[in-house]
């Protein structure tokens, strides 16, 4: 896929380790984000934080670890939607006012952000970042909102967006996410502790076990002694609006690890049976399937076995690409393609070859793919591509292009098929695709398909924000 690569991945835990199990749970999301990684910690006083730009294994070394060796951590890993990409916008943002310090993480996208920043530029404030994330922070310090009970709780009814988000004070880790579960967040549990992060592959690896999800609209609140649920949009609430959840379906179709729980459930099997899906929905006669990979593999081996067509790897992709490929430019993009990924000549050499790709976003990079496999002796290329036509941008933290640049927003599949100079192409149905997923398909966004966005109205969200939840924050 020709998208930026991903967006955010976060992490929080409280433990005796909890520096060590941060680093190692942020190293295991580095697939959400490349481009900056940062860890902060506390021990009752104050916060602690490393972070810089680069993968997590470069920003990390022992000495910076043990600097930050404190019961309470969160991690972030970062691709920059929102705010350029910056050292000033690394992650977890970290600032002191007249309630105390709090760092932040945050995986989304603040959709009303430059509105509340405007707000606060007006009285005067001072911004340090250009991220979307900063304005939590004056919403926070806020007098009107430090004033109410559950200062958190009440600001975060006034966002609009997608925000899975970690938070650090002084004794504990905070984690929310917003009224639609836009973005991920499940909650894990280690030697009797608790964690929360983006992905279960960041449970596996630190040898968390899954507990569950992080509802839409909930609080979650971890210390020493455990964690505590509240919700900043209940339950009944969402019910009474008629709000349903809107996962982002692209999570299973492209960012998240295969072996992750994502909303709940597998995503190799979710890819695996759209890969299936497809076979059905647009069969090929041809020698072989192969798969772009990451991605496309699972895809690949569901159309396999579903067509009986031999699955062989077709490409080799390099994993020792670092940050300075992932730039967002179109000439970068290009050579990063060419040093990622090369084709094995005799598995695609005077062969008929199916394709599996997770999407289409721009279309330039999979011409340079099809290209290549045609260059290598490919006969005939059938690509097939696991998610329907983008044809709207994502304005929830994924960084897909604008309409304009989008391949699908104004060609027909035949007019794609073209311009990729490839045999056929056949895209996975909505309904298809929705069908794989383990949950109704009324709670997934497939804005970019439709165009039709989840965003709450203004009604909604004021009507939220003046409940006052009976807690206190810090
Ligand atoms: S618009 Fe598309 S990419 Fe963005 S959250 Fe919705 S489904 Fe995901």
């Amino acid at each position: 896929m020709a998208m930026g690569k991903d967006h955010c991945g976060v992490f929080g835990i409280v433990h005796p380790e909890a520096a060590e199990l941060t680093y190692l749970g942020i190293f295991a999301l580095q697939h959400r984000g490349q481009e900056s990684a940062g860890i902060a910690t506390s021990n009752g006083g104050r916060i602690m934080c490393h972070k810089a730009m680069g993968l997590v294994g470069n920003v990390f070394t022992d000495e910076t670890i043990n600097k930050l060796k404190n019961p309470n951590a969160i991690g972030h890993v970062r691709y920059s939607t929102t705010g350029s990409s910056a050292p000033i916008n690394a992650q977890p943002l970290v600032a002191e006012y007249s309630q105390g310090e709090l760092a932040i993480a945050h995986n989304g996208n603040i959709i009303n952000a430059p509105l509340i920043r405007h707000h606060y530029e007006q009285q005067g404030h001072i911004f340090h970042t250009t991220s979307d994330t900063e304005v939590i922070f004056h919403m926070l310090a806020d007098p009107e909102h430090i004033a109410v009970d559950d200062s958190l709780g009440h600001i975060l009814g006034d966002l609009q967006g997608a925000f899975s988000l970690v938070f650090l004070t002084a004794d504990k880790v905070i984690a929310a996410r917003d009224p639609f579960g836009l973005r991920p967040l499940c909650i894990g549990e280690i030697d009797g502790h608790y964690c929360v992060a983006s992905e279960t592959c960041a449970f596996d690896v630190i040898g968390a076990k899954y507990v569950r999800d992080v509802e839409p609209g909930e609080i979650i609140q971890i210390d020493e002694r455990g964690y505590k649920s509240r919700f900043f949009v209940t339950p009944e609430q969402r019910a009474e609006e008629g709000l349903k959840p809107a996962h982002c379906v692209f999570e299973h179709v492209y960012f998240a690890d295969p072996a992750s729980r994502v909303f709940g459930f597998n995503v190799h099997t979710t890819r695996y049976k759209m890969g299936q899906c497809l076979a059905k929905e647009h069969p090929a006669d041809a020698d072989v399937v192969i798969s772009v990979p990451d991605s496309g593999r699972c895809a690949a081996m569901g159309y396999s076995d579903a067509s009986g067509i031999k699955y062989v790897r077709g490409f080799v992709r390099s994993h020792y690409v670092g940050r300075t490929f992932i730039q967002p430019s179109q000439r970068l993009r290009d050579l990063s393609v060419k040093m990622k990924l090369n084709v094995i000549r005799p598995s695609v050499d005077a062969k008929r070859v199916v394709v599996v790709d997770d999407s289409i976003v721009r279309g330039t990079t999979t011409l340079g793919k099809m290209r290549a496999l045609r260059a290598a002796g490919a006969k005939e290329i059938h690509l097939r591509i696991s998610s329907p036509p983008v044809r709207w941008p994502c304005y929830f933290g994924v960084d897909f292009p604008t309409t304009k640049e989008l391949i699908a927003s104004e060609r027909s599949v035949e007019e794609i098929r073209q311009f990729l100079e490839i045999d056929s192409l056949g895209y996975i149905s909505a309904e298809g695709m929705l069908d794989c997923m383990d949950l109704p398909a009324d709670h997934f966004c497939k804005a970019c398909f439709t165009g039709q966005y989840p965003t709450p109205v203004d009604p909604q969200v004021g009507k939220f924000s003046q409940e006052r939840r009976q807690l206190n924050l810090f």
